[in-house]
C-alpha cells in the first residue's frame, strides 16, 4: 500500500493515540509530523490510574485526580492499583491483598475480581474507566473522536494479562491496534533503532512509586535495502527481572520513620508501629512532607521542614543529600540485584549493555541515576521525562502503524549545528552540523561578570549566530563555584552525540572541579522540513548574521579588557607618565562609545573600525603591562613571601 492511501485511511478512521496504562498513572499521547507529544491539559498529563465507585458499587463517582486525592476517605470503594490484578487468577492476586485497600474476590475461572458494596467488578472494568478518561481528554484536545490506541504493557505480561488489557480497551470504545512491551516503548521514545546500522542491547531502568522492572532488549535494525518501513526494526526482550514492591513509596516510608523517631524522641509522642500519637492530619501532613523533602532532595543539595504538631510545638529539621543517599544505598542495591539477574538470564555482562534508559519518577533522584550509570558503565538516557517516555514511545509506534512515521530524522548525520550561549547572546557551536554521528566535541569558556558563583548554559541549536534565532533545547546551572574575577573561571563544555541522536552536555570548572551535566534529544519535535528551513535561513542572512556576532564578541572582549585596564591606570598612577595616560583614555573613551552605539544598534557600528580600535588599545596597553608587571616585581622583593 503506498503512503498516500495508508494516510487516507489513517484519516478517515481518525487517529491514533498511545497509552500508558501505568498502576500509579496513566498517560496519553498522540504524534504530528513533528513527532511524538503528549496530549496536556491543565490537570497536568497524569492521570492518576484510580477510579471511585459508589457505596453500591453500581456507578462509577470520580476517575484520576479527584479519586486519588479522596482516596483515604473512601478507602474500600476507590480502586488504586488495579493493573496489578488484570489477567491474574484471584489466588496470585492474594498477596497483593495487604497492600490494597479493597476486597479481591474469586470470580469465574478463578480471576481475580473486586467487591464493591453489592458488586462484583472485574479489573478489565477498572481499566476501562481510566481509559476512557484518556480518551475524553485525547478527544478534547484533539478536537476529534479517538476510536483507536496502542496501549503499552510491562515486558513480563503474559497472555492472559495481554488479552485482560485488550478486552479493557475494548469496553472503553477502543479498538488496541497494538499492545507494545512497556520498554519498547522507551526505546522508540528515544529514537532508537531509527537509521542506526548497528544492533544495540538495552536496559530499561524502570523504577516508579511501587514498582520496579529491569528489561533487556536487543534491538536488530531494519536491513537498509529489506524495503521495510521505517520502524520496522526488531526489539526482542531477552530478559526481565523486577520487584512488584520496590518504588519511591519505600523512599517516603524510610523519610517518614526518621522524622517519626525524631519527633517521638523530641517531644516525647509515643510511636508505635509507625503510628504517632497525633491527629490523623498530622500524620498525614508528616506523611506528604517526608515525599516532599525526597523531591527538594533530587535537584537541591539540602531540605528543610518545619511541621507544626500542634499545642505550640514545632518540629524542624534539615536534611542533607548525602544523608538520604545513606539511607537508600541498601534500597538501591536491591534493585541491583534483579539487574544482576536479568543479565545472567539473558547471558550477557553489564559491559555488554550499550544504552541505559531511566523510566519511572523515581530515576530523578541523582543517587539512582549515579548508582545505574556505575553499575552499566555509561551514562543513563534520561533526556526525556521519565514519566512520559513510554507514552511517547507508544505514540512513536501509532505513528510507525499509520504509516505517518515522516517525523524520525535519521541520525547518521547531525542535521543542525549544536552549542551554547556566550556573553551578549551569541552562539558558540561547538558541533558543526553534518558531522556524523557519533560525534565529540568540547571547548573552553569563562565568564564576563565578576564572582559569578553559578554559570548559566544554554544549549541551542540551528546555524544561526544569535540566541534568538536559534532552537532553545535546554538550561542547566553549574553552581557551587567560588567567587573568582572575570576571565579567571575555566569552563570547559563537552558536547557528545551518540549514534541515537542523544546530546550529553557536561560542563567542568576547572580550577573548582564542580561539575553538572544534561541530556537532550534534539531531535524531539524536529521535521524535516524544519531543518531545510533552518538551514536556507542561515544562508540567507549569513553575513548578517557573522557582522552581528563578530561584533558581540568584540563587545564582551574589549569589556574585559578595558576593565582591566583601568584597574592598572588606577593602580600605576604615579609610576605613568601622563601623556601616556592620557592616550589610553582618549582610547577607551572612543571604544566605549563604539559599545553604546552598538548596544542600541549594532548595524551602526563598522565591525573593522571596532576591531581596529580595539587592536590599537591593546597594542598601546602592552607598556602599561610591562610596568605593571615590574611594579608587582618591586613589591614582591620588598614583601617577600
Ligand atoms: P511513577 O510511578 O513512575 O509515576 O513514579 C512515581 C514515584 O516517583 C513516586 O514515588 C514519586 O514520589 C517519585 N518522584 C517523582 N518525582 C520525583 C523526584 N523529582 N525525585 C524523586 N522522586 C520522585
Amino acid at each position: 500500500m503506498s503512503r498516500d492511501s495508508q494516510s487516507t485511511t489513517q484519516s478517515s478512521a481518525g487517529p491514533i493515540v498511545g497509552i500508558d496504562l501505568g498502576t500509579t498513572n496513566s498517560v496519553v499521547a498522540c504524534f504530528d509530523e513533528r513527532g511524538p507529544y503528549i496530549l496536556d491539559e491543565d490537570a497536568g498529563p497524569l492521570v492518576p490510574s484510580v477510579v471511585r465507585y459508589s457505596s453500591a458499587g453500581d456507578t462509577v463517582e470520580a476517575v484520576g485526580v479527584d479519586a486519588r486525592l479522596r482516596a483515604v476517605e473512601f478507602p474500600d470503594r476507590t480502586i488504586a492499583s488495579v493493573k496489578r490484578l488484570m489477567g491474574r487468577s484471584a489466588r496470585d492476586a492474594a498477596s497483593d491483598q495487604p497492600f490494597l485497600s479493597y476486597e479481591i474476590v474469586e470470580g469465574a475461572h478463578e480471576t481475580a475480581r473486586i467487591r464493591v458494596g453489592e458488586r462484583i467488578i472485574t479489573p478489565q472494568e477498572v481499566s476501562a474507566e481510566i481509559l476512557r478518561e484518556l480518551k475524553r481528554k485525547a478527544e478534547a484536545a484533539l478536537g476529534t473522536p479517538v476510536q483507536r490506541a496502542v496501549i503499552t504493557v510491562p515486558a513480563y505480561f503474559d497472555d492472559a494479562q495481554r488479552q485482560a488489557t485488550r478486552d479493557a480497551g475494548r469496553l472503553a470504545g477502543l479498538e488496541v491496534v497494538r499492545i507494545v512491551n512497556e520498554p519498547t516503548a522507551a526505546a522508540l521514545a528515544y529514537g532508537i533503532g531509527a537509521g542506526a546500522s548497528a544492533p544495540q542491547t538495552i536496559a530499561v531502568f524502570d523504577l516508579g512509586g511501587g514498582t520496579f522492572d529491569i528489561s533487556i532488549l536487543a534491538i536488530t535494525p531494519a536491513e537498509e535495502d529489506d524495503n521495510s518501513p521505517a520502524g520496522a526494526d526488531f526489539f526482542q526482550v531477552l530478559s526481565t527481572a523486577g520487584d512488584t514492591h520496590l518504588g519511591g513509596d519505600d523512599v517516603d516510608h524510610m523519610l517518614f520513620r526518621l522524622l517519626a523517631t525524631e519527633i517521638s524522641q523530641q517531644f516525647d509522642i509515643s510511636l508505635d508501629r509507625d503510628v504517632l500519637d497525633l491527629t490523623a492530619s498530622i500524620r498525614q501532613a508528616i506523611r506528604e512532607f517526608s515525599e516532599s523533602i525526597k523531591i527538594t532532595l533530587s535537584a537541591e543539595e539540602s531540605a528543610h521542614v518545619r511541621i507544626d504538631l500542634g499545642a505550640g510545638r514545632f518540629f524542624e529539621r534539615t536534611i542533607t543529600r548525602d544523608e538520604l543517599d545513606a539511607l537508600l544505598a541498601p534500597w538501591i542495591d536491591q534493585a541491583l540485584v534483579s539487574c544482576r539477574r536479568a543479565l545472567r538470564d539473558s547471558k550477557l555482562e553489564a559491559s555488554d549493555i550499550d544504552r541505559v534508559i531511566m523510566v519511572g519518577g523515581s530515576t530523578r533522584i541523582p543517587l539512582v541515576r549515579r548508582r545505574v550509570g556505575e553499575f552499566f558503565s555509561v551514562a543513563p538516557y534520561t533526556a526525556l521525562d521519565p514519566d512520559l517516555v513510554v507514552a511517547l514511545g507508544a505514540a512513536a509506534q501509532a505513528s510507525i502503524l499509520s504509516g505517518d512515521d515522516r517525523s524520525r530524522l535519521l541520525m547518521d548525520v547531525i542535521p543542525l549545528s549544536l552549542g551554547i550561549e556566550t556573553a551578549g547572546g551569541a552562539v558558540a557551536k561547538i558541533i558543526v552540523r553534518n558531522q556524523s554521528a557519533p560525534a565529540r566535541a568540547a571547548e573552553t569558556f569563562s565568564t564576563s561578570v565578576d564572582n559569578q558563583t553559578s554559570i548559566k548554559l544554554h544549549i541551542l541549536q540551528g546555524e544561526r549566530e544569535m540566541v534568538e534565532d536559534c532552537r532553545s533545547l535546554a538550561v542547566f546551572h553549574l553552581a557551587g563555584l567560588p567567587p573568582m574575577p572575570a576571565g579567571i573561571p575555566q569552563l570547559e563544555v563537552e558536547f557528545l552525540v551518540d549514534a541515537n541522536g542523544v546530546l550529553s552536555v557536561s560542563a567542568v570548572e576547572k580550577r573548582s572541579g564542580k561539575r553538572a551535566s544534561l541530556q537532550v534529544v534534539p531531535a524531539h519535535g524536529l521535521t524535516r522540513d524544519e531543518v531545510e528551513r533552518m538551514e536556507t535561513e542561515s544562508l540567507t542572512h549569513a553575513r548578517e548574521d557573522m557582522t552581528r556576532h563578530r561584533i558581540v564578541d568584540l563587545i564582551a572582549n574589549t569589556q574585559l579588557d578595558v576593565k582591566w585596564i583601568r584597574a592598572q591606570l588606577d593602580r600605576l598612577s604615579a609610576d605613568l607618565d601622563p601623556d601616556y595616560r592620557a592616550d589610553l583614555e582618549k582610547r577607551i573613551a572612543y571604544l566605549d562609545d563604539i559599545i553604546t552605539r552598538a548596544q542600541s544598534d549594532w548595524r551602526s557600528v563598522d565591525p573593522e573600525d571596532f576591531h581596529s580600535a580595539k587592536q590599537a588599545l591593546d597594542e598601546a596597553s602592552v607598556r602599561m603591562h610591562e610596568i605593571s608587571i615590574a611594579k608587582s616585581l618591586r613589591e614582591d622583593e620588598n614583601h617577600p613571601a
